[in-house]
């Protein structure tokens, strides 16, 4: 049985307080959830304060990228132990804004490196697939997502994928409010999973959790969640408000 597993992605939003405030207010709403893992990923500067916000409740703390090096000149970046440092469980890796803003353009070999970068320090990654628009009317989403996975999951072990988390995210449905249909999300995710099964063995495709990521709203969760093969989702325009984020998980 995979455990439901929400997190919601901040991006580069809020200021200190706010971020303290917003994980203060979750911790406070969520405190009676067991059921359904969460994380929070913000910015890498309000790590620290929203450490301290969740020390003592059940919500996981993220970050949202991570440099795969050791420590040295490498101006501006964090690396995995850093991370682990100020307290971080996940990392997302390879989200669709770091692949495709131009100024970023990360390759799957470099998320690959991330990956084996975040393993090696056991902080759990969450990676990021998905198709733009235009792959998905070519009708390129599966070879577009299936390259994604076998990319940036070069040498990874069937031991090492039980840190894994992917999230499949439809490029077109992140902060559009076009969220895909439950039918078109399931599709997916099904083949994600028959890749796992395919590549490594059943154990990792049955254990392995893929969430949804893409406009997902407290009225949409329930029935994307629905889905056999949706085990959670990565939420964020609507992880900025307590009401939405809890609301997602209740509906989960
Ligand atoms: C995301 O940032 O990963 C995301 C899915 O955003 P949104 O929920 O706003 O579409």
């Amino acid at each position: 049985m995979r455990k439901t597993f929400i997190a919601g992605n901040w991006k580069m939003n809020l200021t200190q307080s706010g971020a303290t405030e917003l994980a203060a207010g979750l911790v406070a709403k969520l405190a009676d959830n067991t059921t359904v893992e969460v994380a929070i990923c913000p910015s890498f500067g309000f790590l620290s304060g929203v450490a301290e916000q969740l020390a003592s409740s059940h919500i996981s703390l993220g970050a949202q990228n991570l440099y795969p090096a050791e420590c040295g000149a490498y101006t501006g970046e964090l690396n995995a132990e850093m991370l682990l440092d100020l307290g971080c469980e996940y990392v997302i890796l390879g989200h669709s804004e770091r692949r495709h803003l131009p100024e970023l353009d990360e390759s799957n070999e470099f998320i690959n490196l991330k990956i084996k970068s975040a393993i090696a320090t056991g902080l759990k990654p969450i990676l990021c697939v998905g198709e733009l628009l235009e792959e998905r009317e070519a009708g390129r989403t599966t070879t577009v997502v299936e390259q994604q996975l076998t990319n940036s999951l070069a040498d990874i072990t069937a031991e090492q994928i039980e840190l894994i988390t992917i999230a499949y995210e439809p490029v077109w449905a992140i902060g559009t409010g076009k969220v895909a249909t439950p039918e078109q999300a399931e599709e997916v995710h099904g083949s994600i999973r028959a890749w796992l099964r395919d590549r490594f063995n059943d154990l990792v495709a049955d254990t392995t959790r893929i969430q949804y990521g893409g406009s997902v709203k407290p009225e949409n969760a329930r029935e994307l969640l629905g889905q056999p093969n949706i085990d959670g989702a990565l939420v964020g325009g609507a992880a900025l408000s307590t009401d939405s984020f809890a609301g997602i998980i209740e509906n989960a």
